[in-house]
């Protein structure tokens, strides 16, 4: 047996305090070793960094521990029963981690459980201990239950490692939601100050979580499903998990109870919903080969993270509208915006969302100021590859197979027989849906970076659909044909933000004005023509200029002024704008895509 003891050991200092008992250590010395990542976020994070104290026992006596590697240690070999004791240092407040103080305390297994080596199959005992001041605090998990209080602190179950590591754990003062959907007992468990209208959200995550079971066929593959937010002033995150999610979210997200309208940052915060629930099947059940095998203590490259991210942030949004949670308005307005955020990155020229996913571990996880030109979002692009798979699936078949029917296939064919989808698993499923090939689609828009033909894909779905400059730097587009401001003519090439008195350039266009210029991202701009200028004016000052003018320009770059000659460019077509094109324009193909794509789901 395997036995883990967590408690928060010291909450102001943010270490939790963890035994590891293990009956039948291996005889030739046994081998402890901590993930460098965590399942659906894939950048090394090395978590072992974060254990500050190491020791072993065996009946009452020290057993010597030699560490191996950044992550692992070997434990001398012992005639009885092994005891590892640990210090976990828990200060990172995100959905990947751990994180511990007055307030809450959350875990995901691979921060604190390390993994006893050949014995990863075996099932393990996890106990949950309180620790003083925690008085009315509550244990959120879906770890299976053996024996706990009213509290939850007790004893938890879990088959084998990967299901240890597989279900984080919130615990605080927390409001629960209780809801009942597609047959199956849900929660939501909430830490943090909020004003929530509870009995909306509740509505809401209802209708999303029906919708994606029956999108996908009854019964749902889980028995009880489980939210985990963290609101905070300031944060956005998401994790997926088999039979629960950790989700982070700024107080200003969830509706307060004076609040009736559909404001963006909600509509956002269904979308993360429904995304996490989408991935109980995309990824967590439909898993690529390549990650169902994973090793944690290296990265794992898959080709495929375009479809289990892109296809997933495809229909968090989309499933909205299906759902009836957003009109279809509002649907088209998160699609443009989606399609401004692809269009204005140069890096769609340079990298497919099949390298994207491939260097998802350095360029994707650590992007820097010049990612938007050099690289492009396997989620974002991705999206609009889903979107243009479903059109080309319709288009193939007479309109007789879309997307879903691919999703669905995928689920009876992988997911609920537990096999890995292999690299080139999802074109040959949707090739054999379709009865066509599909070569030409992924070589261009897959492999390949060919510009999307979304105008076409667009209007075959009775969807009007133009891109035009923006009318300010908050501009990502919108669901009207007709905008009644003037859009921007003349613009910097660089995006920039307040930094004091000063204008500071995050990140610089390629090719653009300020490129050209000699402007980098860092320089805090001082003065343009002779004159200050704060950041929220700038778009209008610049737009006074053509490119035929030179305007001199003082920034800073770090402790020295310098001074550049600046001529304005023509603003880019690159915001995009979606609408749904007046009925009587329609042919009756166009219905019919219209209907059935924005519609409800299909039987
Ligand atoms: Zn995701």
């Amino acid at each position: 047996m395997i036995r883990y003891t967590i408690s928060p050991d010291s909450p102001a200092a943010h270490i939790f305090a963890v035994s590891l008992e293990i009956d039948h250590p291996d005889p030739d010395g046994q081998i402890i070793t901590l993930p460098a990542w965590i399942p659906g976020s894939y950048m090394i994070r090395d978590f072992a960094k974060n254990i500050v104290s190491l020791s072993a026992t065996s009946g009452n006596k020290a057993v010597e521990l030699v560490q191996i590697d950044k992550q692992s240690w070997r434990v001398s070999a012992v005639e009885e029963s092994l005891r590892i004791d640990y210090l976990v240092y828990a200060w990172d407040l995100s959905v990947r981690a751990a994180h511990l103080d007055q307030t809450h305390a959350y875990f995901n297994g691979t921060s604190v459980f390390l993994k006893v080596c050949g014995q990863e199959d075996s099932p393990a005992k996890v106990v949950i201990q309180a620790a003083d001041g925690m008085d009315g605090w509550s244990v959120a998990t879906t770890l299976k239950i053996e024996k706990v209080d009213q509290a939850g602190y007790g004893t938890y179950e879990a088959n084998n490692y990967e299901d240890l590591i597989d279900h984080p754990v919130e615990i605080g003062p927390l409001t629960w939601l209780d809801f009942e959907a597609a047959s199956v007992p849900h929660q939501m468990a909430i830490s943090g100050k909020h004003y929530l209208d509870q009995e909306r959200l509740k509505s809401d995550l209802i209708r999303i979580c029906d919708y994606h079971n029956r999108f996908f066929g009854l019964p749902s593959p889980v028995s009880r499903y489980l939210f985990l937010t963290m609101v905070v002033g300031d944060g956005y995150g998401g994790l997926e998990h088999k039979d629960s999610c950790s989700l982070l979210c700024s107080r200003n997200d969830l509706p307060s109870k004076d609040m009736d309208e559909m404001t963006e940052s909600y509509r956002r915060f269904l979308g993360l919903c429904s995304h996490e629930y989408f991935h109980l099947w995309n990824v967590k059940r439909i898993r690529p080969e390549r990650l169902k095998t994973a090793d944690l203590s290296e990265e794992v490259y898959t080709e495929l993270l375009w479809a289990f991210e892109g296809i997933t942030s495809y229909y968090d949004e989309l499933a909205l509208t299906r759902c009836g949670c957003v009109t279809q308005e509002s649907y088209l307005e998160m699609l443009a915006q989606t399609v401004t955020r692809v269009m204005r990155g140069p890096g769609r020229h340079k990298q497919s969302v099949a390298d994207s996913s491939i260097n998802a571990w350095t360029k994707f996880y650590k992007q820097d100021e010049n990612a938007a030109n050099a690289i492009v979002s396997y989620y974002a692009k991705g999206a609009l590859v889903a979107f243009g798979l479903d059109v080309e699936l319709r288009n193939k078949s007479d309109g007789r197979v879309c997307l879903d029917d691919l999703m669905r296939k995928l689920w009876v064919d992988y997911g609920q027989k537990d096999i890995g989808v292999p690299e080139e698993g999802i074109k040959d499923l949707a090739e054999a849906l379709c009865g066509e090939s599909l070569a030409d689609f992924f070589r261009a828009y897959v492999k390949g970076i060919d510009e999307l033909p979304l105008q076409d894909w667009f209007e075959s779905m009775g969807i009007g659909m133009r891109l035009r400059p923006s009318l300010n730097q908050k501009d990502l587009g919108s669901s009207r044909m007709q905008q009644e401001t003037k859009p921007l003519k003349h613009v910097l090439g660089a995006r920039y933000q307040q930094k004091g008195d000063y204008i500071q350039i995050t990140s610089v266009t390629e090719k653009g004005a300020a490129q050209k210029a000699g402007l980098s991202a860092g320089d805090c701009i001082v003065a343009v023509d002779g004159l200050q200028v704060k950041a929220a004016d700038l778009d209008a000052f610049i737009d006074r200029f053509t490119p035929h003018d030179v305007v001199t320009l003082h920034a800073f770059r770090r402790d020295e002024l310098m001074t550049f000659s600046f001529r304005p460019q023509t603003a880019k077509d690159d915001t995009c704008d979606l609408w749904l094109l007046p009925e009587d324009e329609l042919t009756d193909m166009q219905k019919q895509r219209r209907q059935a794509w924005l519609g409800q789901v299909s039987d």
